[in-house]
């Protein structure tokens, strides 16, 4: 048994205090009759008044008998009379009226001043506010609880998650098995830091998760926590942006006194952008607070080795706009990009959010996954319960196909407003486009080769990716070298062109590097037939600080620039024909690395060959 709390309550002790003075000042005051000052002066004068007391701001006395004679209606007098004599009091307002004294004596009153009895007066004035601010105070008090409250500004708000409370393990981490593999190092770290200390092995103090948002980057950093069994302190970079300044850097200083106090331990900061945007030339009466917030974080990141067992673990969707400060050595210097799911994946994420769902049998997840093009892990636990709430409606025992399909056509109305799912048709266009890519790079004998292919949309701008990698690390680049790639950058669009006999936008950016690789073959490195061994560079720009271009000073007359045009578009045109014979004499089998894209998704490597040697 819990013993029950003794409180104090202030709004029992106020309603008391209240009642008595009211009882005083009712039950126990004697009758007064209250009078104008002008009838007291004139009641001075016939000489009805016998004794008085001066306050500060009332006079009180007491009348003769026969005083109010002429001053009341005759049968208040009446009732006066009998109820308690002659002799009453009364009382009046006092007036600024210096002649008064003089009055008195001259009427041969008896007066008298009184020192004024000032413990009333005293608690209204000052105990009384006082105890109605405590009373408040304790209000919030108990209202924030006991960290919280006017004592705890600058304390962090940072929870401590227990691997007990929060009980998120890699298991319920599905479909980024990629991240998920880059960080279970750093279990293994902080479950025996030790054994990773006694080898010396270097272990990152940070790690910047980088994923659009809802693919599940707080939940790996809570199952890395709950893996290793250690305590997880968490913050949102967002929330310091509002705040006074110096309390967020107060903050994150005890969030990291506490998480070393309690290592092995992480530390997860949310939406880390928010507070480490790069800090440019700072606006007039720019963001102080944030900036201050951040130069604590660096600090702190610089302060503590990690032979502690902290480790931080952050967040963002927008990686490019962090201040570099961030991303240098021993700060956040590894970093896992958390990609959208492809297809497999979000059939392994549906079935973890419908481990306690009840579903009808015969019900496919595999065929929900692949109607769900561009869905996160929140946006599928999201149609999960949203299907699940469906078939609760409609009293069903079981959620079946039905409550899948109208969830997801809800979901997509509601994603397609942000431009985050494609349609059917872009599908294609993307998987022939990625799949053009791809074959013209694999027939290059100097393009890189390709590591991966996926029509999942990423980012604002892409819609698909073909990923090549460099077979060694290149710091020349020959002419052929440099024409193979152009053909690997005009594949896509070729590609469109044969199969659609019409283009798309799709194609946008690679036009602009196929472009500006052309231009610099010319004007940087001479490798033009025509224009000769003289380059034609625009004004250099500073390397390292982000000096505003100066503006275009060419150093060229207006014919050469006409013949650099030519000479691009020659480049390009002769790219275009090179690609479109290549694409045409494989048109089969562009053909099916465009539908295998289309059914999966994302083609790795290795079917990519297969599927090669097959059509060959
Ligand atoms: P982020 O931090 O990247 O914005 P969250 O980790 O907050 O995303 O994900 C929100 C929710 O979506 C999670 O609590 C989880 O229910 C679900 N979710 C996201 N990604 C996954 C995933 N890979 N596997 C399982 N559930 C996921
Ligand atoms: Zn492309």
């Amino acid at each position: 048994m819990e013993p029950k709390q003794q409180k104090f309550s202030v709004g029992y002790f106020i309603a008391a205090l209240v009642v008595l003075l009211l009882l005083q000042s009712f039950l126990f005051a004697p009758h007064r009759e209250n009078l104008s000052y002008s009838e007291f002066k004139m009641l001075v004068k016939k000489g009805k008044v016998t004794d008085l007391v001066l306050d500060k701001q009332v006079i009180t006395g007491t009348l003769a008998p026969g005083a109010l004679e002429g001053l009341l209606p005759k049968e208040k007098l009446e009732a006066l009379k009998r109820a308690g004599g002659g002799a009453h009091a009364f009382i009046t307002a006092r007036v600024d009226d210096p002649g008064l004294v003089a009055e008195l004596e001259a009427a041969k009153v008896k007066f008298a001043g009184r020192v004024e009895n000032t413990w009333l007066s005293t608690l209204l004035a000052w105990v009384l506010p006082a105890l109605v601010f405590f009373g408040l105070w304790a209000l919030l008090v108990r209202r924030m609880g006991p960290q919280g409250g006017l004592m705890a500004i600058g304390k962090s708000k940072a929870k401590v998650y227990v691997e007990r409370s929060t009980g998120v393990t890699f298991e319920d981490v599905a479909g980024i098995d990629e991240a998920r593999g880059e960080l279970e190092e750093i279990v293994d770290f902080l479950r025996q830091p030790d054994r990773y200390r006694r080898l010396g092995g270097k272990i990152p103090k940070g790690v910047l998760l980088a994923g659009a948002p809802g693919t599940g980057k707080t939940l790996l950093a809570k199952a890395v926590a709950g893996e290793a069994g250690v305590p997880f302190f968490s913050l949102s970079g967002s929330d310091f942006v509002e705040m006074f300044v110096g309390v967020g850097a107060a903050r994150v200083r005890d969030l990291f006194a506490q998480a070393q106090q309690k290592a092995p331990s992480i530390v997860f900061i949310d939406e880390l952008d928010a507070l480490g945007k790069a800090r440019g030339v700072n606006v007039v009466g720019g963001h102080d607070e944030r900036e201050q917030t951040l130069n604590q974080l660096l600090a702190e990141m610089d302060g503590f080795d990690t032979e502690k067992g902290v480790i931080i673990l952050a967040a963002t969707n927008r990686p490019e706009i962090l201040d570099p400060a961030l991303l240098r050595p021993g700060r956040f210097d590894r970093q896992v990009v958390i990609d959208r799911p492809d297809l497999r994946g979000r059939e392994k994420i549906l079935r973890v959010h419908t481990r306690q769902v009840t579903l009808a049998p015969g019900l496919d997840l595999a065929q929900i996954a692949a109607r769900t093009p561009g869905f996160v892990g929140a946006d599928l636990a999201n149609l999960v319960n949203e299907a699940a709430l469906r078939a609760a409606r409609d009293g069903k025992a079981a959620v079946d196909a039905a409550d899948f399909d109208a969830a997801i056509d809800r979901i997509v109305a509601g994603l397609e407003r942000k431009s985050r799912v494609i349609n059917p048709k872009e599908k294609e266009i993307v998987a022939y486009h990625e799949a053009g890519h791809a074959l013209v790079a694999e027939s290059r004998p100097r393009a890189d080769r390709v590591a991966k292919i996926s029509i999942i949309p990423r980012g604002v701008a892409a819609l698909g990716y073909t990923q090549q990698q460099p077979t060694e690390d290149r710091y020349l680049m020959t002419r052929a070298e440099l024409l193979d790639r152009l053909d690997v950058l005009l594949g896509g669009r070729v590609a469109e062109e044969l199969v659609f006999g019409d283009v798309s936008t799709g194609a946008q950016d690679d036009l602009q590097r196929a472009t500006d690789i052309a231009r610099h073959m010319i004007t940087r490195y001479s490798m033009s037939e025509t224009l000769g061994l003289a380059t034609f560079e625009e004004p250099r720009q500073a390397l390292f600080l982000k000096v505003p271009a100066s503006p275009h000073v060419r150093e060229y007359s207006e014919r050469t620039a006409e013949a650099i045009d030519g000479e691009i578009q020659s480049l390009l045109g002769a790219a275009h024909r090179r690609v479109r014979d290549t694409l045409t004499a494989k048109r089969a089998t562009l053909e099916r690395l465009a539908k295998l894209l289309i059914e999966r998704e994302v083609v790795d490597r290795a079917t990519l060959v297969g599927l090669l040697r097959e059509s060959a």
